[in-house]
């Protein structure tokens, strides 16, 4: 933080009506409960509030970045030197028999709890994946062979000059735990979703049995990480392999660094076990990909998103 940023504070307090927050701990915004002071931080709860702290931040070059419920990010050790915008937009609606429309900052759990009262058959397999829309369209959120860019139809994204666009599916370059928000950095504003009619017992029936398959592999709720932290990787063959069957036999079950350990019953979950910092999570995880290469010649590429201190300016 410099005296430079004085017009930037000073500007969010005459649009917002309130003061900046400064010196934010990070931890408290992520599942894997690490991540020191960012410099600035803001909960949007509307629409216009979202795209007004993009607009000052990029007015007064003040990197930013943008997060959801924090179930997939590792923030750093340092915290982050500029602005953290928490996306609370939320709010469904139904725009034809089996579209929904959707702000980006709508909980999954949400998404799926108005799926079951609307009879719309499609996303049961969401049911037990923590975090927003936003983050799940951002990294193609899926489960059981299923993600959510194939039900996206349209949406509204914020790009970088601070327009908001609407795009179609094809703009997103869905693949595996993939979208082009990945690389552009733009923000998912809302998204409309294309589902099906169903019935609400059959509805019930899938997400009961979906969350039972969850319960059985995955770390309890209250356990503090971010879900699997490498992605699947593919084979010289075409075929996509979990990456526990590697990691499992690299003895990945058995080794921890500091605070941070492998979890016991699944080989691609990192967790916090006991006040871990950034530095002994990413050590880990370098230890497991070391492994792996020597032992197997695959690369395993990470799915969790670690938010380095310092990003370049916008
Ligand atoms: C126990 C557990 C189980 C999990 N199981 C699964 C699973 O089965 N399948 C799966 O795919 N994932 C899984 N995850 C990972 C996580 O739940 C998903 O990635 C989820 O979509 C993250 O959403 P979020 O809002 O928390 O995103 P965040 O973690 O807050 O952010 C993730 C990324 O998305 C970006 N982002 C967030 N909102 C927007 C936006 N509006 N516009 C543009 N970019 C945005 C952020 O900048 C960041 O880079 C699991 C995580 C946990 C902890």
């Amino acid at each position: 933080m410099d005296s430079g940023h004085l017009g930037f504070k000073e500007d969010f307090s005459k649009t917002f009506g309130k003061s900046l927050k400064q010196s934010v701990f990070l931890h408290e915004h992520a599942n894997f409960k690490v991540g020191g002071q960012a410099d600035y931080f803001f909960a949007a709860s509307s629409l216009p509030d979202l795209v007004q702290a993009v607009r000052l931040a990029r007015q007064h070059s003040i990197p930013y970045y943008i997060i959801g419920g924090g179930y997939n990010l590792l923030f750093d050790d340092d915290g982050f030197r500029g602005l953290i915008i928490k996306n609370c937009v939320q709010g469904i609606n139904k725009t034809g028999v089996a579209k929904i429309e959707a702000y980006s900052g709508t909980p999954i759990r949400e998404l799926v709890e108005f799926c079951i009262a609307n009879t719309l058959q499609g996303f049961e397999f969401l049911a037990g994946i923590p975090g927003t829309i936003g983050g799940a369209v951002f990294g193609n959120a899926g489960a059981f062979d299923r993600d959510i860019g194939s039900f996206l139809t349209e949406a509204l994204i914020l790009d970088k000059r601070g327009e908001q666009v609407w795009v179609d599916r094809d703009y997103f370059a869905f693949d595996y735990r993939q979208s082009r928000l990945r690389t552009n950095r733009n923000l998912l504003l809302k998204a409309t979703f294309l589902l099906q009619k169903g019935v609400q017992q059959d509805i019930e029936d899938k997400i009961t049995e979906n969350l039972a398959k969850r319960e059985k592999k995955h770390p309890p709720r209250e356990v503090a990480c971010a879900g699997s932290y490498f992605k699947n990787p593919v084979l010289p063959d075409g075929k996509r392999v979990a990456a526990a069957y590697f990691l499992d036999q690299v003895g990945a079950k058995s080794l921890g660094i500091g605070g941070a350990a492998v979890f016991s019953d699944h080989a691609n979950f990192i967790i916090n076990k006991q006040e871990a910092t950034t530095k002994d999570i990413l050590c880990l995880a370098l230890e497991l990909k070391n492994r792996v290469k020597q032992k197997f010649g695959i690369e395993l590429e990470e799915e969790v998103i670690y938010l380095p201190a310092e990003l370049s300016k916008p």
